[in-house]
């Protein structure tokens, strides 16, 4: 996967062509095609790109969402990305902290409300 950096966003096309640029290079494309007129042919850089055939344009965190999901991952409620097959451990790997004290705990106990510190649930 190429590296993305964060101000650069991407413009897709209906063919499936990214053209990816620097954010304030599609100011000028965003600004119009978000006018709602009919607007033809736009020049950005060397290229010149049919409005009508654009998609979106997207940042760079939708775009890695994209291609994540075109990898097979999935993003779990916890929202940590998973390969595919894989399965959510994340409640697992999750600090344990009691819901009663704050502390994170080293033992502790499910209750319905969430995660008590055994020192909590004894003391109560
Ligand atoms: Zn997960
Ligand atoms: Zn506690």
């Amino acid at each position: 996967m190429r590296e993305i950096s964060k101000n650069l966003k991407c413009v897709v096309m209906r063919n499936g062509i990214e053209i990816w640029k620097e954010d304030d290079r599609l100011t000028d494309l965003a600004k119009k095609l978000s006018s709602g007129q009919k607007i033809g042919f736009i020049q950005i850089d060397d290229e010149l790109i049919n409005s009508a055939d654009v998609v979106g344009i997207f940042s760079a965190n939708t775009m890695q969402d994209m291609i994540r999901r075109k990898n097979g991952q999935w993003k779990c409620q916890y929202g940590t990305w998973h390969d595919k097959g894989e399965k959510c451990d994340c409640k697992e790997k999750m600090p344990k902290t009691c819901i009663s004290c704050g502390q994170v705990a080293d033992n502790y106990i499910y209750t319905e409300r969430g995660i008590l510190c055994t020192k909590c649930w004894f003391g109560r």
